[in-house]
């Protein structure tokens, strides 16, 4: 029998410490591949934003998942200078307008969820599958994700589906020529390199995956 996970408020906030501890223990890595094909700062924004969207949840009064997804992502926006900050952060915010104010939600919410969060970076920052960017990561996630929920799975399952998918992708970015973003001015020469923003989506799933399977 498979048994619905139920995900609420604390799913979102165990959710953003999982992404805050893989960042800081990825931090260096992230670092050393914008490095090689940015400006070195990737690892650096996303550790300043997680510990700033934990300690803003920390502070937060009770409040439904979809609206702490909403102070996530104005977190981000508030506290991450790069490209990565207002694409995560528009991304969350426009994840957790579609959760309104429910105080529960289940695994086809989230696939809306991360739907709505992927068609907000798309168009904020104009990417498409094979441009080097996140989308290389979160796309096919998401896809993995609904084809999982809509098999039946189980959500742990599924979402160990779409993290193998996202890191999957995440690889797949190394031999593409940037054509969005600071890599993109590098030309040819962002080929060989694999894309910092494309990693810490991979760990952003993952760190998912982590909190809904130690949550059900
Ligand atoms: P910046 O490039 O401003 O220094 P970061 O280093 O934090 O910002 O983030 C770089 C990552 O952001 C890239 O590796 C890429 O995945 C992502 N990115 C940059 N521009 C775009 C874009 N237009 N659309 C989607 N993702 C992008
Ligand atoms: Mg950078």
């Amino acid at each position: 029998m498979i048994v619905e996970t139920a995900m609420d408020s604390l799913t979102i906030t165990s959710w953003m410490r999982e992404i805050d501890a893989s960042m800081r223990l990825e931090r260096d890595h992230l670092v050393q591949l914008d490095a090689a094909i940015g400006d070195g700062d990737h690892g650096t924004n996303m550790v300043r934003g997680f510990d700033a969207v934990v300690q803003a949840l920390t502070e937060s009064g009770a409040a439904p998942p979809g609206k702490l997804l909403i102070l996530t992502g104005r977190t981000l926006v508030n506290t991450v200078g790069g490209a990565s900050g207002p694409l995560w952060g528009s991304a969350l915010r426009s994840g957790g307008r579609v959760l309104g104010d429910e105080p529960a939600f289940d695994g086809r919410q989230l696939v809306e969820v991360l739907e709505a969060a992927l068609a907000s970076i798309k168009d904020l920052g104009t990417a498409s599958l094979g441009d080097k960017t996140m989308v290389d990561a979160l796309e096919p996630a998401i896809d993995a994700l609904r084809e999982g929920v809509e098999a039946g799975r189980s959500l742990p399952e599924a979402l160990d589906l779409a993290t193998q998918a996202a890191e999957a992708g995440m690889r797949a970015t190394t031999p593409l020529q940037a054509r969005k973003g600071r890599a993109s001015y590098l030309g040819e020469r962002s080929v060989g390199h694999q894309d910092p923003g494309a990693t810490s989506t991979a760990l952003i799933i993952r760190a998912l995956q982590r909190a809904i399977t130690a949550g059900s």
